[in-house]
């Protein structure tokens, strides 16, 4: 029996072939290709600059210590997210603040954001859940005209998104966005992350933070000014980066036809695609009643799927804060139900008459 899960990397003969050659290069890290892929993510979405690093968790905090976010600060984010939106504010020892999500996209509520902004309100960290735009006019709207909040899209699902006129990463709504390579995501390096921004400063902060706050004066000097880590990728994953991004149009087309073809054929609760947006879809979450049972059901016939997410605020290390379930009813009940569909472009349409065909045996 085939098995299929929710997510799975396309890789073709020129993505092999792009790092063999980089293998037999000079270069396995800190060369040309890191450049080359920065500048294609530049090109593909629009945005002035951008540092690539060795996942998008490096990503996140590399941005969070770009805009100044420490102690006595706090940031606000979606509870149905990977962990890393979160916890990057606490690796800067910022206090994490939640806003519920909207029940029809799964995204963060702009009105929510509203009400958790307080005076040490330092950054907001939405997050493109599934691959749709949040809706990044109505968030900068709501935030206080009178000092800076930093807004850090967290689009580790949204590469090859558009938002309304612009490519997510462009930065049009934002200080920064963080893309994941992982291979889950949409385009792949193995691990890997990039973070782009129209600020000259502040992607002078983020190329010092990524490479231990080191500033190269002349020959063999330097300063060390911040204090930096190292989140360097290398030449070899960039290289796949560089051959996988040519590829991204090319997967999109082919992820909203699965899209398409679910809402068609299923007839379960899915997320709506709102009018500002055209997404790459990364996920396909559906909503069941009996979501344990489905998801059992649906490994025994071959499909491993999987739930996006638990939400953050639940889990034992935010307890400590005083977080607990009852916080945030749009985002627990949205979590009670959801499962991920299988979504990758290498599922053909006989895969998919498959898949249905199997899930209809477990609902
Ligand atoms: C995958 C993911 C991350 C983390 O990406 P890594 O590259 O694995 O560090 C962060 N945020 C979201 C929403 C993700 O899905």
């Amino acid at each position: 029996m085939k098995i299929y899960s929710y997510g799975k990397q396309h890789l073709e003969f020129d993505d092999y072939i792009e790092v063999l050659k980089t293998l037999k290069s000079p270069f396995l890290t800190c060369g040309p290709k890191v450049k080359e892929f920065e500048n294609a993510i530049c090109d593909y979405t629009g945005a002035k600059y951008c540092v690539a690093v060795n996942s998008a968790t490096s990503g996140l905090h590399i941005a969070m210590l770009a805009a100044g976010v420490g102690v006595g600060d706090e940031v606000i984010t979606t509870p149905i997210t990977f962990l890393s939106s979160a916890n990057c504010a606490r690796f800067v020892g910022a206090d994490v603040k939640f806003a519920d999500i909207i029940p029809e996209t799964a995204n963060i509520d702009p009105d929510e954001i509203k009400k958790h902004i307080t005076s040490k309100t330092k950054a907001v960290v939405p997050v493109h859940f599934a691959g749709q735009s949040c809706d990044m006019e109505a968030i900068n709207e709501i935030l206080p005209k009178d000092r800076k909040i930093f807004v850090i899209e967290d689009a580790a699902h949204a590469i090859g998104s558009d938002y309304k006129d612009t490519k997510v990463g462009s930065c049009k709504y934002s200080d920064m966005t963080v893309f994941s390579f992982h291979p889950v995501k949409t385009i792949t390096t193995g691990e890997g992350g990039a973070v782009t921004t129209n600020n000259e400063e502040l992607y002078k902060k983020l190329l010092a933070y990524r490479s231990h706050g080191m500033h190269h004066t002349e020959d063999w000097k330097y300063d060390m000014i911040e204090l930096g880590l190292n989140y360097r990728i290398t030449d070899i994953q960039a290289a796949l980066g560089v051959s996988q991004i040519r590829k991204l149009d090319k997967f999109k087309k082919r992820r909203r036809e699965i899209v398409d073809f679910y809402n068609k054929n299923l007839k379960l609760p899915h997320l709506i695609e709102k009018e500002f947006s055209n997404a790459c879809f990364h996920l396909y979450p559906v909503l069941v009643e009996n979501r344990e049972k489905f998801y059992h059901d649906a490994r025994k016939v071959g499909l491993n799927l999987q739930v996006h997410y638990i939400p953050v605020h639940t889990q034992p290390y935010y307890r400590q804060f005083g977080y607990n379930w009852g916080d945030y009813p749009n985002a627990e009940n949205y979590y009670k139900k959801c499962i991920s569909l299988p979504l990758y472009p290498d599922l053909t349409n006989k895969d998919l008459q498959i898949i249905i065909k199997r899930l209809s045996t477990v609902l």
